[in-house]
């Protein structure tokens, strides 16, 4: 096994009455990319926490390298917490920021001097070596931070919405450079977000959570062409989720449509099941084709996103579309609210859900 696994087995937080944590357990890979991701409030920081040791854990055991480290302090555990907004001291320069922890640990000015400058050095921050935090952009800061974290040379960083105060050029040039430096030392990189285009821009394992539980744990192509629940469909966005009632020959929604299955699909109680449709993977042409639906889609709206155009629609029987057309065929033949217009699609492009759960409702 590779240094710097973390698993986490059936772990549970609760604050007084209520549960931030319910039940979770998840393997992450040493050496490997992770992203907690989900919308806020839904457990992510405190699964960071409690892995971190800043927390503890009310039920279950957190493990790393096959240790178990529930008890131990964080000091213990081989891991480093960066924070959200940086924590630097005002009052030492970028070098004393960074060596701070080994001057706790007794380790002599020059060694200290040296090993912090490597540090700054990793992440192109040596040149600013003097400067307090207040003279440092967020982006600088948050590599002197970053170099702070790192210098104890932990098996596993946890990182906190580390990207979330940058501006969005800032955001997506550390985006690579957080992804160079983990892969340039191998270790543990656990990320939290709710922004689904970091979590799949970074991760090789990417966490889906939703109310204190773990919706999908996938990478992030997996994540996107497969996701496994209606919730998952719709935090990612850029699907369409249809429900119906499961017959033998496929999902039915409402008196005449039948969306014909590829694959077998599971349904409630009620015999209710749902698929999710990718909207990039339908179809749309103002006259009908081979595989359209018979009846047409009433569009309702237009909007132009630059490489792709999102167009909304809804059939006479109630079920709606979200469409993402590339600009090029959009060009081709443009479609404009209040036409109608056909959409088909592939069989194997319909991806089943796990029945029961919630989705975010709108696209
Ligand atoms: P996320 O990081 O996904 O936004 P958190 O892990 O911060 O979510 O919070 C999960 C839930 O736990 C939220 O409902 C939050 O209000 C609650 N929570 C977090 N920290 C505390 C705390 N110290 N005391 C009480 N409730 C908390």
């Amino acid at each position: 096994m590779k240094k710097g696994s973390v698993e986490l087995v059936g772990v549970v937080k609760r604050y007084g009455e209520s549960t931030a944590v319910r039940n979770i357990d998840l393997h992450i890979e040493g050496g490997s990319y992770c992203c907690l991701l989900g919308p806020s409030g839904c457990g992510k920081s405190t699964t960071l926490r409690m892995i971190a040791g800043h927390e503890s854990v009310t039920e279950g055991d957190i493990l790393m390298n096959n240790r178990n480290v529930t008890t131990l302090p964080p000091r213990k555990r081989g891991t480093a917490l960066m924070f959200q907004n940086y924590a630097l001291f005002p009052h030492l320069n970028s070098l004393d920021n960074v060596a701070f922890s080994l001057k706790i640990a007794g380790i002599s000015k020059q060694e200290r001097h040296v090993r912090a400058l490597e540090m700054l050095k990793l992440v192109n921050m040596e040149s600013f070596f003097e400067a307090f935090p207040e003279q440092l952009s967020g982006g600088q800061q948050q590599r002197v931070a970053l170099a702070r974290a790192l210098i104890n040379q932990p098996e596993v960083i946890l990182l906190d919405e580390p990207l979330s105060a940058l501006d969005p050029f800032l955001r997506t040039r550390m985006r690579a450079e957080l992804k160079n430096i983990q892969q340039q030392l191998g270790i543990t990189f656990i990320h939290v977000t709710h922004s689904q285009e970091e979590a799949f821009a970074l991760a090789d394992q990417v966490v889906v959570m939703n109310n204190g539980f773990i919706e999908q744990v996938d990478d992030p192509i997996a994540i996107f062409s497969r996701p496994s629940t209606g919730f998952v469909a719709s935090f990612i966005g850029g699907h369409n989720i249809i429900e119906g009632t499961l017959t033998d020959s496929g999902l039915s929604i409402g008196e005449q449509r039948v969306i014909a299955l590829d694959t077998p699909l599971k349904s409630d109680s009620d015999n209710r099941a749902r698929v999710s449709l990718r909207c990039d993977r339908i179809q749309i042409s103002p006259e009908p084709f081979d595989t359209a639906q018979p009846d047409p889609l009433h569009v309702e709206s237009v909007e132009y996103q630059g490489s792709y155009v999102h167009l909304r629609g809804q059939f006479s029987d109630g079920l709606g579309l979200s469409v993402f057309q590339s600009d090029a065929d959009y060009l081709a033949s443009p479609l404009l609210a209040g036409d109608r217009a056909f959409v088909g699609w592939r069989h194997t492009d319909l991806n089943p859900l796990r029945p029961g759960g919630d989705a975010l409702s709108g696209l």
